[in-house]
């Protein structure tokens, strides 16, 4: 058979995961990777906090919108071809043991990145893949040499690390960052954390629930990160400034009212401020009573009238803020939007304008919430066009 060529545009996650399985089933094939940095794999490395959170178990996952607010219709057709059980069973065959964690989140059982990008590397030296590191592409005419060519050059921050590839874009916008917001008495609890709290953008249907954490900048925490991604979009367009109502008990008014009514009948003596209805930390408890009574937060609970009792199970379940700005969140950070999935065949992600030309990661406009999702969308979107240049390259 002909010795064909492909070259891949970028030594990442979904670089590494398309070359090995590329050549494993095509050994005669000519597989090099060209990686602008002088480091391969550099993502893999810092992720999950240098665990590398790889894929998830997907057991509390009921829609896959909810973890894919980007990219979901197209990513369950193709886990019909790779899976985030055949990523476990991936890493596994090929000596990398894997753990659940209770989260759900998948980790390698040596809890070190560094066995991902050991066995990439090991793969790809024992496969004869040629790396070439220092290599930046900038125009996919400089590779009209190759048969096929693999675009897996990752989230770009600017619509213009996106342009040379001549393919329809969506805006690239950052997904999964913290919230700034500019309210001294909030960030003066900065530790606290909320075990289940629920986020939203008011007057959308933007919401979010999990663990909040208040930081010395504003919030942060999976609850926060979550509604991050979901509403990337939106907050970009109005400049990251927008309301946001925080549920800091995830129950609703009335049930918050009928726990202040136990409260008020069970300890009618106590101050207000100083014993919580509900499971709040003490810290924060006493901030949203002050937010609430004023002076009268300490009173004591008998005192409460009907009034005062609405205005706490109110501001328990819809608390109100400015969110100010974007942080920045060092654990996870994935670019919502780029390769508009309109131009690539949903069944294999070559493009539909370049033949010979493929797609797979965080360039294309696919983006997930924290959980190993982002991991799991380059394993399959690599694996799928893998299998498209090796049937390709039997049949020709
Ligand atoms: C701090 C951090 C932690 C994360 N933790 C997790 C986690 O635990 N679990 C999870 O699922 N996701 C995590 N993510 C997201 C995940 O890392 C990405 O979604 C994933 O790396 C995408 O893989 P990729 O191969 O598409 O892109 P990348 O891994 O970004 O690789 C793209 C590569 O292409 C190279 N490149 C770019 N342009 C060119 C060019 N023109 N020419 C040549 N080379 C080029 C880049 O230098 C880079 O090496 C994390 C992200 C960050 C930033």
């Amino acid at each position: 058979m002909e010795t064909k060529r492909t070259a891949i545009i970028g030594g990442g996650a979904a670089g590494f995961f398309l070359a090995i399985n590329l050549k494993e089933r095509c050994p005669q094939m000519e597989v090099t990777i060209l990686e602008r940095a002088g480091k391969v794999l550099r993502k893999v490395e810092i992720s999950g906090g240098g665990r590398c959170n790889l894929t998830n178990t997907f057991e509390a996952v009921g829609d896959l919108k909810e973890v894919y607010p980007r990219g979901h219709r197209l990513l369950g057709r193709l886990f019909r071809q790779f899976d985030h059980r055949d990523a476990w069973q991936w890493f596994e065959q090929r000596g990398v043991p894997l753990v659940a964690q209770a989260d759900h989140c998948v980790f390698p059982q040596s809890q070190d990145a560094h066995s991902i990008i050991n066995l990439f590397l090991a793969e790809a030296r024992r496969r004869g893949i040629t790396i070439r590191t220092g290599c930046g592409v900038t125009s996919l005419d400089e590779l009209a040499d190759y048969d096929y060519i693999c675009v897996t050059t990752g989230g770009q921050p600017r619509r213009n690390g996106l342009e040379w590839l001549g393919h329809e874009l969506v805006e690239p916008v950052p997904s999964l960052f913290t919230l700034s917001i500019a309210d001294e008495r909030l960030t003066s609890l900065t530790g606290t954390v909320v075990q289940d709290a629920q986020v939203m953008i008011p007057g959308t249907k933007l919401r979010a629930q999990g663990p909040l954490l208040i930081t010395h900048w504003g919030m942060s925490g999976p609850a926060i990160l979550r509604l991050s991604s979901y509403a990337a979009r939106l907050l970009a367009e109005c400049g990251y400034k927008s309301p946001l109502l925080v549920n800091w008990c995830a129950i609703n008014e009335s049930e918050a009212a009928t726990a202040i009514g136990t409260a008020m009948r069970t300890h009618a003596q106590k101050q207000i401020a100083t014993l919580s209805p509900l499971a709040l930390p003490q810290r924060l408890w006493a901030f949203l009573a002050e937010k609430a009574l004023g002076q009268r937060a300490h009173a004591p609970w008998g005192s409460l009238n009907a009034k005062e009792q609405r205005r706490l199970a109110n501001i328990l379940t819809a608390d109100n803020y400015a969110i100010s700005g974007r942080a920045p969140h060092r654990d996870e950070f994935v670019t919502c939007g780029g390769v508009a999935l309109a131009a690539v065949n949903p069944n294999t992600l070559e493009s539909r304008t370049r033949p010979g030309c493929y797609f797979a990661g965080e360039v294309l406009d696919i983006d997930g919430v924290t959980g190993g999702f982002n991991f799991q969308a380059a394993w399959t979107t690599a694996y799928v066009v893998a299998t498209d240049i090796a049937r390709n390259y039997t049949l020709s």
